[in-house]
């Protein structure tokens, strides 16, 4: 057996981001940049005021109330037709730009306009750039946006529609297959005959990896034949980024994964001091990686948390990989044996008010009872030889729900 952290070394050493490709700005909300991004374009491209009200010359408003000459209106998307001088105003709709000559808004809650006389009358004195939106206050031409690492989400996405960039250079989402192997697994919802189960890690993957950002491909369901193995692998590294499998990784009798994956990969067979997840491969065929995740439920959804998913991050450019655990206070004993492996229980619970989570072990933790997998919030390691009691910290991982 090897530690989690040499296994998981081991996988995150054997692969490497994924080279940066053009990506539609719209397409790119979840990418990692590859590159930085440098401004060309002036946000605000011009002068704009801030507010609905009258464009003036400050220094008109010095002996307020005073009375000035309406030249007429601009709205947001126009540009006056004229400028004004002193003893002139002009009235002027948010995001309009400024007129010539003018270098203050009066807010129109703070003026009389008298529409038949062509005046207005400003109440109060302002400062020269009152309620004034100066060019490029946001961005200017060459400021660095973004560094390369940066993961895109609503408002970078945002900066980049506001300069005018249509595409960036980004680490393509990685696509991924997923298969489930094992003669006694039915996959078409009918009734079971003897020794038969239904497979319900297939969805679990996909719909992990989904839940993660990556894009997932399902490649179905194999017979523990060699020759339905090895096609359903070689299709799975010839059109995906990745793949992953589940079952077979142990030392059944019929495990032909092994056997494939032995002559057309290059794979290392682990055992890893966990509990789940014990059994594990990884390698490649050809330079697709390959995670061979064990059968058992839990076991393989645990795995995917534990290797494939910080690895597939790394393919996707990003540099937070592992996720990020907390401690939380156990509200009863996390009671386990000594068995020289670090244990991931599941756990219920939560945050309180004051963001202090607080869990609960789950019953049926063996690696084939997914209820417990599905109702977990988290899940809570456990070291060997640690006695965790009630009111004890422990370190857990919260999973990602789509409830949370
Ligand atoms: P294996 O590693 O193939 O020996 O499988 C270990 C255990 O996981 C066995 O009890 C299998 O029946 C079960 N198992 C394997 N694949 C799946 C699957 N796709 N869905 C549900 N259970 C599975
Ligand atoms: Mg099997």
């Amino acid at each position: 057996m090897i530690s989690l952290d040499e296994a998981r070394q081991h996988v995150l050493d054997r692969v490497a981001p994924a080279v940066p490709v053009a990506a539609a700005l719209e397409q790119a909300a979840g990418l990692v940049l590859g590159v930085d991004v440098v401004a060309e374009e002036t946000v605000p491209p011009f002068d704009n005021t801030a507010m609905d009200g009258f464009a003036v010359v400050a220094s008109d408003t010095d002996g307020a109330p005073v009375v000035l000459e309406v030249m007429g209106t601009v709205a947001a998307g126009s540009a006056a037709d004229s400028g004004i001088a002193s003893g002139q105003a002009m009235r002027i709709m948010t995001g309009a730009p400024m007129p010539r000559g003018a270098d203050a808004v009066v807010m129109v809650e703070r003026t009389s306009y008298d529409e038949d006389e062509g005046t207005v009358e400003v109440e109060i004195s302002v400062p020269p750039g009152n309620h004034v939106r100066g060019a490029g206050e946001d961005v200017r031409p060459g400021d660095l946006l973004f560094a390369a690492g940066t993961l895109l989400s609503a408002g970078h996405l945002g900066v980049l529609a506001s300069v005018g960039v249509a595409r960036v250079d980004a680490h393509p989402r990685p696509t991924v297959g997923v298969l489930s192997t094992g003669d006694e697994l039915v996959d078409d919802g009918r009734p079971l005959l003897p020794g038969e189960i239904r497979d319900s890690n297939r969805l679990a993957l996909l719909t992990l990896l989904a839940e993660s950002g990556f894009d997932a491909v399902d490649l179905g369901l194999v017979r523990d034949d060699e020759a339905a193995i090895e096609e359903v692998f070689l299709d799975g590294a010839g059109r995906c980024d990745a793949v992953l499998s589940s079952g077979g990784v142990s030392m059944g009798a019929f495990d032909y994964v092994k056997v494939v994956l032995d002559r057309i990969g290059d794979m290392r067979w682990i055992q890893i001091a966990i509990k789940p997840a014990k059994p594990f491969a990884f390698g490649l065929i050809g330079d697709t990686p390959v995670f061979g995740l064990p059968g058992n439920p839990v076991s393989s959804m645990v795995s995917y948390e534990l290797f494939a998913r910080p690895a597939l991050r790394k393919i996707a450019g990003m540099s937070t990989l592992h996720h990020l655990t907390r401690l939380a206070i156990c509200a009863d004993s996390l009671g386990r044996h000594d068995d020289g492996k670090t244990h991931f229980l599941r756990v219920e619970g939560g945050p309180d008010e004051s963001g202090r989570w607080h869990i609960r072990k789950l019953g049926g933790q063996g690696s084939h009872q997914l209820t417990a997998m599905a109702r977990a919030t988290a899940l809570a390691i456990v070291p060997d030889g640690v006695e965790a009691a009630a009111g004890d910290e422990v370190e857990i991982i919260p999973l990602s729900t789509l409830a949370q």
